[in-house]
């Protein structure tokens, strides 16, 4: 009788077991950020996990369409300015040891049409911030009138009243191939990896975190929530407005002829109004026939379940008009590809990095508002070390 109960009791023990396997750090949302930390934790020696509700890198959250601004003079904030030149080492570390080429350097050039002041991402006069950081940060730059930058960049008609900041060290940045190399490196080191495994709900378990999602039930000591725009899910009602979810557009125009080489062109953004919108960005050409464009719009759609994900042809033709058509010289009218994304944006634009409220061991982490992807290699970087302390 007594070996029965014996067994009994010991197949409930490795049941137990089954159900709640433990981990010491899980990172929820595998994005930017989350990739990033997940590859610093995954040389910890911890036992971590990564999950994500799609399998990234995905079209579905803020880290894709092909390419993202890199810069180091960031006229978001002064203190943003040591992080992005890390990030810059971290992605220069990982190319040579994957081979995989992560970032362009292409120089970089801020646009100001200098008729009325504007800010961008909550910072008033932000093109006058990033020449001051960029003194002051020994960033190398060089400051251009109009007459002298269009010589240079006939591709911009910039008004006579207008100027230029030059940023040498800045370009692009790949997202999906960021994302896709540093989950691989974090498998390679020991990580587990879950992908199309939405995380439903977290709670407390002694001192440590239950997760539930539709494989089961997991246990934590610590957590990272980096989920993007799903970061309300986890909040409670009151602090969900705190984050808007702001519907992106980019384009991709078509490139006329023998007009100007895009190919050979910087990454630039150009602000020539006082409303946040009269903003437009873009690259150099990645295929030598198209431009990728975007502006930026701050209208809150709530949540990312409900941003219209459909671009019409009015919507690209709207996009011309106002906003490149005269601006930008060298390109055809027509759009040939548009793609919805989505900022994730807080009152001030600054990042949220704090506890879960009434969960200590966990921590949400939001880089937010449309400036996040350069700095998430070091932010990742950092997350994980916070994560490693004890
Ligand atoms: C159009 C556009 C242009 C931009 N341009 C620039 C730029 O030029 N330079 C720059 O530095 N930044 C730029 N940004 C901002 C930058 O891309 C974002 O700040 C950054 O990508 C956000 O990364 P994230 O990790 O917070 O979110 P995401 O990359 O969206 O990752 C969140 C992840 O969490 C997962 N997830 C969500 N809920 C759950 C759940 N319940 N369980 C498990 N997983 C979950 C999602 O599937 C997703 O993979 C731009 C953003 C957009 C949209």
């Amino acid at each position: 009788m007594r070996q029965p109960l014996f067994c009994l009791l010991a197949y409930l023990v490795l049941m137990s077991k089954e159900i709640y396997p433990k981990y010491d750090i899980v990172v929820i949302g595998l994005g930017a950020v989350g990739s990033a930390t997940l590859f610093k934790l995954s040389k910890s020696g911890k036992r971590v996990l990564g999950i994500d509700r799609f399998e990234p890198p995905h079209t579905m959250g803020s880290s894709h369409g092909e390419s993202r601004i890199t810069r180091l003079a960031v006229g978001e904030g002064e203190d943003y300015v040591a992080l992005a030149k890390r990030s810059h080492q971290i992605w220069k570390e990982i190319e040579a040891e994957t081979g995989v080429q992560i970032m362009t350097t292409t120089s970089g050039v801020l646009l100001d049409s200098g008729m009325q002041p504007w800010g961008k991402h909550g910072s008033e006069g932000f093109w006058q911030r990033t020449v001051s950081f960029a003194k002051s940060q020994e960033v190398k730059h060089e400051i251009l009138d109009s007459n002298s930058f269009r010589a240079r960049f006939p591709a911009f008609n910039l008004e006579p009243t207008g100027h230029a900041y030059l940023e040498f060290d800045a370009g692009y940045l790949r997202p999906e191939l960021a994302i896709q190399t540093q989950l691989e490196l974090a498998g390679k080191n020991g990580a587990e990896l879950w992908f199309n495994s939405p995380v439903e709900e977290l709670s407390k378990s002694g001192k440590d975190v239950l997760i539930r999602n539709e494989k089961g039930e997991i246990l934590a000591k610590k957590v990272l929530i980096s989920a993007g725009g799903w970061i309300k899910d986890f909040l409670p009602d009151s602090e969900k407005p705190r984050f808007q979810i702001c519907r992106q557009v980019l384009h991709w125009l078509e490139i006329e002829n023998g007009a100007i080489d895009w190919t050979k062109y910087p990454v630039w953004m150009w602000g020539f109004g006082a409303n946040p919108e009269d903003f437009i960005y873009g690259f150099p050409s990645l295929d030598g026939k198209t431009v990728k464009i975007g502006s930026e719009s701050f209208i809150d759609d709530e949540h990312p379940d409900f941003l219209n994900r459909i671009v019409s042809a009015e919507e690209q033709d709207l996009f011309w008009k106002e906003k490149v058509n005269g601006k930008i010289l060298g390109l055809k009218p027509n759009v040939v590809q548009s793609v919805v994304c989505f900022y994730t944006v807080t009152k001030d634009a600054r990042f949220v990095i704090e506890p879960l409220d009434g969960m200590p061991n966990v921590m949400i982490v939001s880089a937010c508002s449309g400036h996040g992807f350069k700095h998430s290699a070091a932010l990742g970087e950092q997350l994980a070390k916070m994560l490693t302390e004890e």
